[in-house]
């Protein structure tokens, strides 16, 4: 599902949340680009239609994003952050060629292990690693 930045700001404003143009920006890039990008990718696009937008404020934006629920951090590679509009559940495939991140559909609320019991569980991550359907015909 695809918001605009209209239909994101009507969808925070109902709950209550507030975020400044640079903030919305970021979100919005983030909902109109699933690639999980990076702090990096985010700046590079967001500064050629801001010119005054610093990296400094896309990373700050990002972690207020991420306090407030609405995006999630990425840290299939431990070397890279990326960062991820929060939807519903999904998992995470790389592609080892071209690097790429997929979404895919998963339910992992519904996920038990006995062994996890007695833990508090803060976050449900799944990543799977291999060969994109892309890089497998070349
Ligand atoms: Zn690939
Ligand atoms: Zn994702």
């Amino acid at each position: 599902m695809k918001l605009n930045l209209e239909e994101i700001t009507k969808e925070l404003k109902n709950k209550n949340i507030r975020l400044s143009h640079h903030r919305l920006k970021v979100l919005e890039f983030l909902n109109d680009n699933r690639i999980h990008p990076t702090v990096d990718q985010i700046y590079i696009q967001l500064h050629k239609e801001l010119p005054t937008l610093s990296k400094t404020t896309v990373y700050n934006s990002l972690n207020a994003l991420v306090d407030a629920g609405l995006v999630k951090v990425l840290t299939i590679e431990d070397n890279e952050t990326r960062y991820d509009i929060v939807t519903d559940n999904h998992g995470h495939f790389k592609c080892e060629s071209c690097g790429k991140i997929y979404d895919f559909e998963i339910n992992l609320s519904s996920f038990q292990s006995k062994d996890l019991d007695d833990f508090k569980i803060n976050n449900r991550d799944i990543y799977f690693k291999g060969i994109c359907p892309d890089c497998i015909q070349q």
